[in-house]
C-alpha cells in the first residue's frame, strides 16, 4: 500500500497521478489560501484504500518522493489456526 509522499521533495509534476491506475493521488495547491501566486502543487493521497501497491507511481517519480509498502511487508490482519 503507498505509505507516504515526501512533500518536502514533491514538484508537482503529476507523473504519478497519471501513472496510478485506481485513481489513489490527486494534485492539490499547497500553501496557505491567502498566500500570493504563483501556487505550487503537491501530490496527496486521496484513496489509500484503492491502493494495490504496483508500484507505478513510486518508479516514475523523479524524485524518489513516494514510498509503497510492497503486499508482502504487510502483515496478515489476523491468522487462522485450524
Ligand atoms: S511524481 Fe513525484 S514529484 Fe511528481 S507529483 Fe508525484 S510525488 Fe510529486
Ligand atoms: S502503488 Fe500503484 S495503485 Fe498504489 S498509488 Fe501507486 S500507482 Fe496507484
Amino acid at each position: 500500500m503507498i505509505e507516504h509522499i515526501d512533500l518536502s521533495l514533491c514538484d508537482g509534476c503529476g507523473l504519478c497521478i497519471d501513472s496510478c491506475p485506481t485513481d489513489v493521488l490527486r494534485l492539490m495547491e499547497a500553501g496557505k489560501p491567502w498566500e500570493v501566486e504563483p501556487k505550487t502543487w503537491k501530490a496527496v493521497i486521496v484513496y489509500p484504500n484503492e491502493c494495490h501497491s504496483c508500484r507505478l507511481c513510486a518508479i516514475d517519480c523523479h524524485v524518489d518522493a513516494i514510498r509503497v509498502t510492497h503486499a508482502l511487508e504487510i502483515p496478515p490482519p489476523f491468522l487462522v489456526h485450524r
